[in-house]
């Protein structure tokens, strides 16, 4: 599977490209999220999106959905809340445009899905917003990369928990509980990505890779 990054901020800074990707599977294309502009400005991939996984109805990570929806009118959608006039799964199905999926909800304000995938060679969970619990960490245990997000600056914990968004040492808990070969971090928001790297770096497991989503990086998994 081949994911390429299209927003990779959060509410800060205003007017950047939030929460987005573009997933190629064996069985097709399909968004995670729609967050940018910019996807909704390459008319080949809006002609080609029929498939969305919405992690959650915030504004970041929908904010194009009514563009899409004057474009594609039947896309279908799986998110872990009704959305108003959208043609949606009503349950998660086992199977995702050829891939094994799984979905959890995550410590969010809002109902959030982090969204497992599968092929036959690798497992990516894409957690959405939520900050760490030891219930996400189950989840995400075995898989090979875990793209999550870096919402906050560093605060204490119980205060990241209430908010439920992640801070630096929180994402590091997360990935040195699951143990991934690679830990992505992504949806930017306090800090910027290197700021977020450099404080995770000291709490993270040497032995896991770690990198920055930025707009346009392609990972193939
Ligand atoms: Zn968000
Ligand atoms: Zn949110």
């Amino acid at each position: 599977m081949k994911i390429t990054f299209y927003g990779t901020r959060g509410i800060l800074p205003s007017g950047a490209q939030m929460s987005c990707a573009w997933v190629d599977a064996p069985g097709g294309s399909f968004a995670i999220d729609l967050g940018s502009s910019d996807l909704m400005e390459d008319p080949a991939r809006v002609a080609a999106l029929d498939h969305v996984l919405l992690t959650h109805l915030h504004p970041d990570h929908i904010d194009q959905l009514p563009r899409l929806l004057a474009a594609q009118p039947d896309v279908t959608v799986l998110a872990p809340e009704p959305v108003e006039g959208v043609c949606q799964l009503d349950s998660v199905p086992a199977s995702w445009r050829g891939l094994r999926l799984e979905a959890a909800l995550t410590n969010h304000p809002k109902k959030n899905f982090a969204y497992k995938l599968s092929d036959e060679s690798a497992t990516v969970v894409w957690t959405g917003d939520g900050s760490y619990s030891p219930e996400l960490a189950a989840f995400c245990r075995g898989a090979d990369v875990i793209i999550c997000e870096a919402t906050l600056k560093e605060v204490p914990a119980e205060e990241a928990v209430a908010i439920g968004h992640m801070t630096p040492a929180l994402f590091a808990k997360l990935m040195n509980e699951a143990a991934p070969a690679k830990a992505v971090a992504t949806h930017f928001s306090e800090l910027d990505p290197p700021e977020y790297l450099s404080e995770v770096r000291k709490y993270l497991h040497p032995g896991i890779e770690l990198i920055a989503a930025h707009e346009g990086l392609t990972l193939e998994v």
